[in-house]
């Protein structure tokens, strides 16, 4: 059992090397981002919260999140990856509570490469597929490659909402590396760079854990 988060700024590929672990690790990814927007498109009671707070760019509060994550783990052999939770001192020490976490993969990213990935980013609005317009667009314009549904700009990744969540990410999520630094558990990694290369270094990590 191998318990993984990845912390780092909207933009610095979180998801995409979190998917890769997942798959190649046999972990379970969760990634609370991608379930707000499923209770979202369901519109469910939660969903419904969710999405005021998410289309302005703000963090979803803590107490949702908590029901997020308590009806979405079960227990899972091989161990999880958590993409996109804690992002709050509070979530921090909620999640150091309940589970055993292995180690921190800060992916670190400038302020400005972070803001021009997610401006250039577009989601397929059912398999949930991402693409960038400027390194990996979809091979048909605004179609999805995978599922071939429509592909285009999630409501937060709009330039008002942009601004926010990368504040909110400086503002709330950065002091989790020292949180966790205390226990000598986080590694920082270079994500101004080519998926694969990130890949190789955070596969080395969970790789020497398991
Ligand atoms: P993401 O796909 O990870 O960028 O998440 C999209 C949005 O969902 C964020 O901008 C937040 O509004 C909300 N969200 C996801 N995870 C959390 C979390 N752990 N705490 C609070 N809000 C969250």
């Amino acid at each position: 059992m191998v318990n993984i988060v990845l912390i780092g700024k909207q933009g610095s590929g979180k998801g995409t090397q979190a998917k890769l672990l997942a798959n190649k690790f046999n972990l379970k990814h969760i990634n609370t981002g991608a379930f707000f927007r499923k209770h979202i498109a369901d519109k469910t009671p939660l969903g419904i919260i969710a999405e005021k707070h998410i289309r302005k760019g703000e963090l979803v509060p803590d107490k949702y999140v908590f029901q997020l994550i308590e009806e979405s783990i079960e227990p899972h052999i091989k161990g999880l990856v958590f993409d996109g939770f804690p992002r709050t001192y509070e979530q921090a020490i909620y999640i150091v509570k309940r589970y055993e976490i292995d180690q921190i993969i800060f992916l670190d990213l400038p302020v400005e490469i972070a803001r021009e990935r997610i401006t250039s980013r577009v989601e397929c609005h059912l398999c949930g597929k991402t693409y960038s317009l400027l390194t990996a667009p979809p091979i048909k314009d605004g179609i999805c490659d995978n599922c071939g549904s429509v592909v285009g700009s999630r409501a937060d990744d709009k330039p008002e909402a942009i601004d926010k969540r990368l504040s909110e990410f400086v503002e709330k999520t950065n002091i989790l590396i020292d949180f966790f630094d205390k226990d000598g558990i986080v590694t920082t990694i270079n994500a101004n760079d080519v998926v694969d290369n990130v890949n190789e270094k955070v596969s080395k990590i969970v790789g020497d854990l398991i």
